[in-house]
């Protein structure tokens, strides 16, 4: 499929002897075009389907100007001030995140997660009480993503610095996390002590979904790696 324009699309069927030409107009027609850009613009979001994004676009339209100034600006600042945390690479505006810079964090019990949603969905638990290190994905070599694309070296030294004492792997149930946890606990063993989470979760059941009681048993129910 072309997108030719705004508001038109080719679409080319081909089958042994014909070729159809079928232009059809976008789902958007009936909204003036600076409308129909924003709806455009909800659309593009994940999780938002045609529908969405004109409620959401219709509701915004509605809205004060103050409002709607108060929401550009929040939209540009986050964008031009988040980065990540030199330490944990965790998603923060300050050069440490405040989970790093939290003297009543236990800096001794480190959590690996693939990224931050992860880390966010462990700290609505509100149980665990150790530090964290963000990945930036998952070991895997179908998709090219080898362990130099990650936060591993980082990782290493921070534990052999840091004197941590225990690491548990909070990687998802797939066979990137199984790759990845392996490949972590071979190189970490020699500095510390290498657990992985219990899942009540079947394989492939991505981290950041997962209810706050499951992911509490699952901390706890973490086995040491051997
Ligand atoms: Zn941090």
């Amino acid at each position: 499929m072309y997108l030719l324009s705004e508001e038109l699309c080719i679409l080319y069927l081909k089958d042994q002897t014909l070729l159809k030409l079928i232009i059809c107009s976008r789902t958007l027609s009936g909204f003036t075009r600076p409308l129909a850009r924003l709806i455009d613009q909800f659309e593009q979001l994940p999780g938002i389907g045609p529908r969405t994004a004109q409620r959401l676009s219709l509701y915004l339209l509605r809205q004060p100007e103050e409002k709607i100034h108060a929401f550009s600006n929040a939209l540009l600042n986050a964008r031009s001030q988040v980065g990540e945390c030199q330490k944990c690479f965790h998603l923060s505006a300050e050069i440490e995140c405040e989970i790093c810079s939290n003297s009543a964090r236990n800096k001794e019990l480190l959590c690996v997660v693939a990224d931050s949603r992860d880390l966010l969905a462990l700290e609505r638990t509100h149980e665990y009480k150790g530090i964290y290190h963000v990945l930036g994905g998952l070991i895997s070599p179908m998709d090219g993503i080898g362990p130099e694309m990650l936060q591993i070296s980082s990782l290493v030294k921070r534990v052999d610095s840091d004197k941590v004492k225990e690491v548990i792997l909070a990687l998802t149930p797939s066979v990137e996390g199984d790759t990845t946890s392996l490949y972590l606990a071979r190189l970490l063993r020699p500095f510390t002590q290498v657990s992985r989470i219990a899942y009540g979760l079947p394989m492939g059941s991505e981290l950041e979904y997962a209810d706050e009681v499951t992911l509490t048993r699952a901390l706890e129910g973490r086995r040491t790696m051997d």
